[in-house]
Formats: structure tokens, C-alpha cells, sequence
């Protein structure tokens, strides 16, 4: 991944070559911004950077070095990912014993942690010695949402780089990089991108747009019969399958977010599902304006009280009849 390639982030690559460029690398860097919009591939392509044997303008990508760290085989690089809830302990033992090793290559060795918010307490006080007296040679690149999550004493010892959002064609000009990808697809996934690029949609791309199409579907006629079938398919996905529950919720806080636009007589151009306007219209008249709010926040509590641990498919079904109760017609 070379800093070229990498789209919509241009201050704070051209910060990071900055930094490269004049030598001037502090002993950690902490990457700010949600999650999918680069901040992973720009870890790679600082780790390229400082490692590429060609050692020009950009990382070469075709070295040796390039290709190891592009293929997380490379001895000097190395990620730590949350395991489960947190990043334990011994997982910062084992980066910050490897982290000392002397390297015997000459390697700038660069050690990601990735999700840095979930350092525990035990694992981030871990990890201070280490950002105060960092080995020679040696970066950490701490990546997390929100500089906030983090304990002040780790976030004063890193130079912030801030990500942002990305722009939707910087999102289209991603997706369309995705070969398997149809063109409808694409429009699909950017308008629900909000300026990111999750690859796991990418991946679940059949099941959301079918999804999407089931609770269109389920919107417009909430018969009695429909109910039953709503209630049967979310009998069926249990807590256990592939976050079903999560993309309806996504998908339901979406349409009441476009259904609430259009009560309040706002620009279509503005619309997450763009392509679905004439039955965004249709649903639009089945409902009291004043409701449409109310349940847009019942939808976001849903989500609350599932991540809280309340049963999936109850929470479900109490949301599903709030709605259908909540019809003007
Ligand atoms: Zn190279």
C-alpha cells in the first residue's frame, strides 16, 4: 500500500511523509477516525515507507520488504488485534517483548496496535515505559475511534494524525476497485457507506441488498400475515447467525432517518436510499410525522438494548409491533 493509493486521508499522509521524509518519526503515532476509512492500509504504508529497499518518494510495493509487509510476513512488522473484548495483557507483553528485540536487518521494526480503545487498564499502564523510552528504531502506530477512549498519559506520549470520513467518490472510486462488484451494487454500498468502506458489507453485499428489499417490503404492507413472517424470520437468525439483526436495524434507522427528511419537506438529494424514493413516498403516508421521530429513537434503543445484552429476537418483535402500532392508517 503506498501513500498514493491511499484516498481521501491528504493531510494526514502528507503528514506522515512529512514526518518519514525529514527523519523526524516520533517514538508512536496515534491514528484517530471511524473505523473503515483507511487507517489499517495506512499503517501498512508507513511500515513500506520506512522499510522499502528502493527507498524513493513511496514505497516501491514490488521489493522484498514491501511485498513481506504486504503479506504480514515480514519480521519487522507486526499488529496487535483486540482478542475478544479487550486487548489483554499478555498480548502487550509479547508485542513489547518483540518490540525490544534488537533487529538484527537494520529494519525500522513498527508495531500496529489496532482498536487501541480496548487496552485495558492493566494492558495500556503496560505500555507507558515503553512510549516514554521507546528502542531505537522502532514506531507504534496505536489506531482507535476516538482519542478520548484512551488514557491522557498514552495519548500525550503520540502525535495524533486525524482520519476522516471519506467523500462518496473516494467511497465509488474504492468499491469500483472491488472487481467482483456489479455497478448497482456499488451505488447500493455508497449510498449506505456514510463515508466509509466496511468490508464486511462488501463481502455480505447478496444478503443486504435482500435484506433491504425484505424490509421495504415488510414496511409497506404490515399485515397481520406479514408480522407472522417478520416474526418467523427473526425467530430464525437467532443471536448466533451473521448479524442479521444488526443490518435490519442499520437498514430501519436509515429509511425512518429519510422517512423524517421528507416529513420535514427536506431536499431529496439528501436521501440515503436514493434509488428507493417513490416507496420511501409511499411508506411516508402511513405514518403520523410526529411518529416517525419517536420510532427513529425506539430503533436506535433497540440497538442499545441488544448490545446490552437483551435477547435479540425479543427485542426484535417489541420493535416490529411498536412500529406497526405506531401506523396512521
Ligand atoms: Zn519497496
Amino acid at each position: 500500500m503506498a501513500f498514493s493509493e491511499i484516498l481521501g486521508q491528504d493531510s494526514a499522509v502528507a503528514l506522515l511523509k512529512k514526518s518519514i521524509q525529514n527523519q523526524r518519526i516520533p517514538s508512536a503515532f496515534l491514528f484517530t477516525g471511524p473505523n473503515h476509512i483507511g487507517k489499517q492500509k495506512t499503517m501498512t504504508a508507513v511500515a513500506q515507507n520506512l522499510n522499502c529497499l528502493r527507498g524513493g518518494e513511496d514505497a516501491c510495493l514490488s521489493c522484498d520488504a514491501c511485498l513481506q509487509i504486504a503479506h504480514q510476513s515480514f519480521p519487522d512488522y507486526s499488529m496487535v488485534v483486540p482478542d475478544g473484548k479487550f486487548i489483554k495483557i499478555d498480548q502487550i507483553k509479547e508485542a513489547l517483548k518483540w518490540l525490544h528485540l534488537r533487529s538484527n536487518t537494520g529494519n525500522y521494526r513498527v508495531l500496529g496496535i489496532k482498536n487501541a480503545e480496548k487496552l485495558n487498564k492493566e494492558s495500556a499502564n503496560a505500555f507507558l515505559k515503553t512510549l516514554e523510552e521507546p528502542p531505537a528504531q522502532t514506531l507504534i502506530i496505536l489506531s482507535a475511534e476516538n482519542s478520548q477512549q484512551l488514557l491522557e498519559t498514552i495519548v500525550s506520549r503520540c502525535q495524533i494524525i486525524q482520519f476522516r470520513l471519506l467523500k462518496k467518490d473516494h467511497v465509488q472510486s474504492i468499491l469500483t476497485a472491488h472487481q467482483n462488484l456489479t455497478r448497482e451494487q456499488i451505488a447500493f454500498l455508497s449510498c449506505f457507506a456514510m463515508g466509509k468502506v466496511p468490508l464486511d458489507w462488501i463481502e455480505k453485499v447478496d444478503l443486504l441488498q435482500t435484506l433491504r428489499e425484505n424490509i421495504i417490503e415488510f414496511l409497506i404492507s404490515l399485515s397481520a400475515a406479514r408480522m407472522e413472517e417478520i416474526f418467523n424470520t427473526i425467530a430464525k437468525w437467532g443471536p448466533a447467525k451473521e448479524k442479521e439483526w444488526a443490518y435490519m436495524l442499520d437498514f430501519l434507522e436509515f429509511w425512518f432517518r429519510d422517512l423524517d427528511w421528507l416529513a420535514h419537506d427536506l431536499h431529496e438529494d439528501s436521501l440515503i436510499n436514493q434509488d428507493r424514493i417513490k416507496q420511501i413516498r409511499i411508506c411516508l403516508q402511513q405514518f403520523h410525522p410526529q411518529q416517525i421521530r419517536v420510532t427513529y429513537n425506539k430503533i436506535i434503543q433497540t440497538r442499545e438494548r441488544i448490545v446490552m445484552n437483551a435477547h435479540v429476537s425479543l427485542a426484535m418483535e417489541a420493535l416490529w409491533i411498536y412500529i406497526k402500532r405506531n401506523l396512521a392508517i
